[in-house]
C-alpha cells in the first residue's frame, strides 16, 4: 500500500446555508476505508445539483461537518476488508457515493466500478451519476418505447442532455424545454426533435404547444427535474395512461399533491432517485455496462461544461444554481 499523507484538501460544511458555508480546507484527516470500502485518490469530482440540496439543507446531511460531493473518478490506493477482486490497488475507478469533494474518499465497493480502457476518467465522471440517472429513468421509471413522444425539462442541463441522447438512441421523439435559445439548440444537437420555452408567464400556452406537437394526445412520459415551477403544467401534458416522472427540485420542492388528480387521465406519478435503482453492485454493473456501450458504440457526446480547481467550489455552486452551465461541471482536487 502506498504511504498516504495524514491530512488532505477538501470542502466541508458545518451548517446548512448559501455558498458562504462551503469551507475549502487543507487540514482534513485522510480517512481509512472500512469493511467493504476502498479508499480512492480522487482525480475528477462531479458537480451535481443535488450537492446544492445538501448544502442548503433541503436534503439534510447525516452529520456535520459534512464533506459534499456524490461522484468522482480516481485510483484505488487502499483496501478495507472484504472488497471485491476487481477493485485491487491502482485500479482506475469511478464511483457514486458521498464525501467526493476531497483528495481522498472512502467509498463502498457497491458503488464503485472500474473504468474501461475505452473511456477517459473525465468522461466516466461526467457520465456516472447524470447519465445513469437518465438511463434508469427511461428503462425503469417509464420504459420508453420507439416512437413515444417524451417531454424533458431543463433539457440542456447535465441529466437533460443525457436524456435527449438516450431517448434518440432508443427511437423516442423528444420535446425539450430550456431557458435560452442557445440551450435549446444544444438540446436539438443532442437529439431533441421539438424545442419549447417554458412560457413562464403563460403555462397554458406551454401545455397547448405540447398538445399541438403531439397531435392533441400529450406525451407518453414527462421527465421533469425543475419541480415546483413546472410540475402542474407538465402534468397536464401527459396523455391518458402516461407517466409523470418528477425527479428533481431545481426551482424548489413540488408542493403537496392530491392523489385524486391522477384519475383524470389514469396517469402514473413517480418520484424516483438513481440511488434506489442501483442498490446492489450487480445493478450498478449492469447499468454501467449498458452506459459504456451507449457512449462508445453510439458515440455519445460527453459534454464537459468546464473543470475548476476544488478551491473554486463556490463559483461552481453559483454557476449551477444560476443556470449558467450546460452539461457537466467538474472539480479537480
Ligand atoms: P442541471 O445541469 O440540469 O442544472 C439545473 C437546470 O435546471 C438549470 O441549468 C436550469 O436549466 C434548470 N432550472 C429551471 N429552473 C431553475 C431554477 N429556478 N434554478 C436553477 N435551475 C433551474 O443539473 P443536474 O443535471 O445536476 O440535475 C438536474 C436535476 O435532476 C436536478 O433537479 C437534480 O436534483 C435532479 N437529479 C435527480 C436525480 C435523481 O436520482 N432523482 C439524480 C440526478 C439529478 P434551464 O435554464 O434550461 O431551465
Amino acid at each position: 500500500m502506498a504511504s498516504l499523507p495524514k491530512t488532505m484538501k477538501g470542502v466541508w460544511i458545518e451548517k446548512p446555508g448559501g455558498t458562504e458555508v462551503l469551507q475549502y480546507r487543507t487540514d482534513i484527516p485522510v480517512p481509512e476505508p472500512k469493511d467493504g470500502e476502498v479508499l480512492v485518490k480522487n482525480e475528477f469530482i462531479g458537480i451535481n445539483y443535488i450537492d446544492t440540496y445538501f448544502r442548503t439543507g433541503l436534503y439534510p446531511p447525516p452529520h456535520y461537518p459534512y464533506i459534499l460531493g456524490r461522484e468522482c473518478s480516481g485510483t484505488v490506493v487502499a483496501l478495507g476488508p472484504n472488497t471485491p477482486s476487481d477493485l485491487s490497488l491502482n485500479t482506475r475507478v469511478v464511483y457514486t457515493g458521498q464525501y467526493a469533494y476531497a483528495e481522498y474518499t472512502p467509498v463502498s465497493a457497491n458503488y464503485t466500478i472500474p473504468i474501461p480502457d475505452s473511456i477517459s476518467s473525465k468522461d466516466a465522471t461526467a457520465a456516472i451519476l447524470q447519465a445513469l440517472t437518465a438511463l434508469t429513468l427511461i428503462r425503469e421509471a417509464h420504459p420508453v418505447k420507439k416512437g413515444d413522444w417524451v417531454l424533458v425539462t431543463a433539457a440542456a442541463g447535465g441529466v437533460g442532455l443525457w436524456l435527449c441522447q438516450l431517448l434518440k438512441a432508443v427511437g423516442a421523439r423528444t420535446i425539450a424545454t430550456a431557458s435560452t435559445a442557445e440551450k435549446r439548440e444544444l438540446a436539438k444537437k443532442n437529439g431533441a426533435e421539438a424545442l419549447l420555452e417554458y412560457h413562464d408567464e403563460d403555462r397554458e400556452k406551454f401545455v397547448g404547444k405540447v398538445l399541438e406537437i403531439t397531435g392533441g394526445e400529450g406525451v407518453a412520459v414527462a421527465f421533469d427535474s425543475v419541480g415546483k415551477a413546472t410540475f402542474d403544467a407538465v402534468l397536464k401534458t401527459v396523455k391518458r395512461k402516461g407517466s409523470m416522472v418528477s425527479f428533481g427540485n431545481s426551482s424548489g420542492a413540488v408542493d403537496p399533491f392530491t392523489i385524486g388528480r391522477l384519475s383524470a387521465k389514469n396517469v402514473k406519478l413517480l418520484r424516483p432517485t438513481l440511488f434506489n435503482y442501483i442498490v446492489t453492485r450487480e445493478e450498478l454493473q449492469q447499468y454501467a455496462a449498458e452506459l459504456w456501450e451507449f457512449i462508445t458504440k453510439d458515440k455519445m457526446d460527453v459534454r464537459i461544461h468546464d473543470v475548476y480547481p476544488l478551491k473554486d467550489v463556490v463559483r461552481a455552486h453559483q454557476d449551477i444554481e444560476s443556470r449558467k452551465t450546460t452539461g457537466k461541471l467538474l472539480l479537480q482536487p
